[in-house]
């Protein structure tokens, strides 16, 4: 067997689930964007249903209607993106409430499907998505008359608890939204571990759901086990891979793994990454990492791997991504389709 083994640990998804919910007084919500941040968004949206999330948001309507087959009626599927050009047999079909981000989405959305939901996203500084406070103004009026389901927004830094951004965001928050009773979110993982002033009625976390940061104490939920496809010695001054780019400083003994860049372990892992053996014994990346392949230095271990983990209980998405100069929100999202995916309850 040369595909390498991702084990997604659905209870750890569910009790980082429980474990940001037990943080708020308000409704939890689970954010499945991007294939449930690559981890398959029928898996994790069915576990996240059982564990009691019932509003999950997604980026595209396109996403929405996956998830919609996966969970059946009943749970509220939210699109950021909104309502876009083409998107109306998709909302109506599968039920999805668009989170209408200008007046053009607006009256797309009254026109085409007058008696389906709707949100309304705002900005409030992170000038990406949702009406501008002008526009808002402007539209507000006859928009509550339509009673939308929701109304959020979303903080650009929330992932430092002292950035200057996360109170001046909430304030225009408070000031778009005042007097009226919809339903109000603003809090992604971050601003909901900002503290229940971020909270509303609604928090969207997403990666914190999956064991990333900035959420601490999350449980890791994805692990991945590498087979050792070849083991070899080198004498001293020998090279590895592609460019020459690694020479062994002494007698090496190097093990060739079988996933690459193309299964999403970027090749900047080559100078700094790290795998584990018997859980925690680390052995470098060494060389260059290549489409299919990794060269470790196995050299210090013991006896001969069958297998390295790259990722889990003793390496995070977040020590990886360091090792890549990323964020463990891109390790999760590029981890590729050729592993084969088991899912653990
Ligand atoms: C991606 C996203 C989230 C979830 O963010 P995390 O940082 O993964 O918790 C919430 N809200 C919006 C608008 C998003 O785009």
């Amino acid at each position: 067997m040369s595909t390498a083994k991702l084990t997604v640990d659905l209870t750890a998804l569910a009790e980082n689930w429980h474990a940001l919910d037990a943080l708020t007084g308000c409704e939890t919500g689970a954010v499945v964007k991007a294939n449930g941040y690559g981890l398959d968004a029928a898996e994790v949206s069915l576990a996240l249903a059982r564990a009691g999330a019932r509003q999950f948001f997604v980026a595209a309507a396109e996403e929405g209607a996956v998830v919609r087959q996966a969970l059946g009626p009943g749970p509220g599927i939210s699109v950021f993106s909104g309502h876009m050009e083409g998107d109306t047999a998709l909302i109506r079909d599968h039920d999805l409430i668009p989170m209408l981000n200008s007046v053009d989405q607006m009256l797309r959305h009254m026109e085409s499907h007058p008696a389906g939901r709707f949100g309304v996203q705002l900005d409030t500084g992170m000038n990406r998505l949702g009406m501008e406070p002008a526009e808002w103004a402007a539209l507000r009026d006859i928009a509550l008359a339509q009673k939308p389901v929701l109304l959020m927004s979303h903080l650009a830094c929330a992932d430092e608890a002292d950035h200057p951004m996360n109170r001046q965001q909430l304030r225009s928050f408070i000031e778009l939204t005042a007097n009226n009773d919809v339903p109000r979110a603003l809090a992604a993982t971050g601003g909901l571990l900002l503290g229940r002033d971020y909270h509303f009625d609604l928090t969207r976390p997403g990666v914190g759901l999956y064991g990333g940061l900035p959420f601490t104490e999350s449980r890791p939920v994805v692990s991945l086990a590498l087979p050792v496809i070849q083991i070899r010695d080198l004498a001293e001054g020998e090279t590895v891979g592609y460019g020459n780019v690694w020479t062994a400083p002494r007698p090496a003994r190097i093990a060739t793994v079988a996933a690459g860049y193309a299964d999403g372990l970027h090749r900047a892992l080559g100078a700094g990454g790290v795998m584990l053996f018997a859980d925690d014994t680390p052995c470098p990346v060494v060389g260059r990492v290549s489409m299919d392949m990794i060269t470790v230095d196995i050299t210090d271990l013991p006896t001969d791997p069958d297998s390295l983990e790259i990722l889990g209980q003793h390496q995070s998405i977040d020590t990886l991504a360091q090792a890549a100069g990323t964020i463990g929100y891109e390790i999760l999202t590029s981890l590729g389709g050729r592993y084969r995916r088991e899912y653990i309850a």
